[in-house]
């Protein structure tokens, strides 16, 4: 039988429907506006995009949107000073600094000097540490969507054997912490692990984060599991550019028991991920309820 599609566009757009109107409510009864600021240094076509649509989202909730362009030659000094200035501002509650930045400026540096609180996506070692001791974290958005997805479709993960296959820092290694928070048995899958297609075949929970295009085929998945592809590769078929996940949607989407298509799975949650963070971050910096369902 086949598997039931995750509709990551449909849940996207819900998860800013509730944001927009958390959003209503706290200019109303608050008069708060939440505001995040994205910072771009340089000219990456594709970060210009990511950017443009961040902003544009951002506007659509009813949220303050500040775009920050700076030259690809700016120096860390001035790069500190801004994100100094936007930590002290009390009208931004969120920070983004637009990965990757040009090489003379060091990233790890540059995100450990925003605020935590406003780190919206939750890479700040502080944010880390708070997510792997299981204390309220920013929660790194791509992971936080994977996880709502998750949640909305299985309920309870508590027991589930959960397979990740990826470890970097801002996918693979908070989603498997985040896993575990919901009491799940998780294995973190890489490219020294041996016997690959034995280890996702135990998942019952598998999670592909990798960036190799249909690695897992639909013969290394257990017959009923949720895979969510987190995968995004661009490949050329039959003359024509597509883009593809990690996973052989064709074959596992007649083994699994649900799963996220590439495009339209996990894509569109990262967005909308960063949108509730924001929001959470200005909730949170004045003391209100934290919006229900937006959080890990
Ligand atoms: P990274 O390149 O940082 O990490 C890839 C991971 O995959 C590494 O841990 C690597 O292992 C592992 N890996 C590589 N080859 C294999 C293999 N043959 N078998 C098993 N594991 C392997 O990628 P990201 O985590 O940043 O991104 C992963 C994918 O997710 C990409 O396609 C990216 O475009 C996409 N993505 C999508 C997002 C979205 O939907 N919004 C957001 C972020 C990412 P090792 O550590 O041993 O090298």
């Amino acid at each position: 039988m086949s598997a039931k599609r995750i509709d990551g566009k449909a849940f996207a757009a819900d998860v800013r429907a509730q944001v927009a109107t958390h959003v209503a409510r706290l200019k109303e009864e608050s008069g708060l506006t939440p505001g995040l600021a994205v910072v771009l240094v340089g000219e990456d076509p594709a970060s210009q995009v990511y950017v443009k649509n961040k902003g544009i989202q951002t506007r659509e909730v009813g949220m303050n949107s500040f775009e920050h362009k700076l030259d690809a030659a700016t120096s860390e000094a001035d790069l500190l000073a801004l994100i100094a200035r936007l930590n002290a501002d009390p009208t931004v509650h969120g920070i983004l600094v637009q990965l990757p930045l040009p090489g003379h400026l060091d990233s790890d540096l540059v995100i450990n000097a925003i605020d935590p609180a406003k780190d919206v996506d939750g890479f700040h070692i502080s944010n880390v540490g708070l997510l792997g001791t299981g204390q309220k974290a920013m929660v790194p958005c791509t992971p936080l969507g994977c996880l709502m997805m998750l949640r909305d479709h299985l309920g309870s993960l508590s027991g589930l054997d959960a397979v990740v296959v990826g470890r970097s820092n801002i996918v693979g290694k908070p989603m498997a912490q985040l896993l575990l928070a919901e009491s799940c048995t998780v294995t973190i899958a890489h490219s020294r692990t041996k016997n690959l297609a034995e280890v996702c075949k135990r998942a019952d929970i598998l999670v592909a984060a990798v960036g190799r295009p249909e690695m897992i085929p639909g013969d290394w998945v257990k017959p009923g599991a949720t895979v969510i592809d987190v995968g995004i590769n661009r490949i050329e078929r039959d003359g024509k550019m597509k883009l593809v996940g990690d996973v052989d949607f064709a074959s596992a989407v007649e083994v699994a028991g649900a799963i996220t298509p590439v495009p339209g799975g996990v894509g569109p949650m990262t967005i909308a991920c960063l949108l509730a963070n924001t929001l959470t971050a200005c909730c949170r910096a004045h003391g209100l309820a934290e919006p229900e369902g937006l959080t890990a």
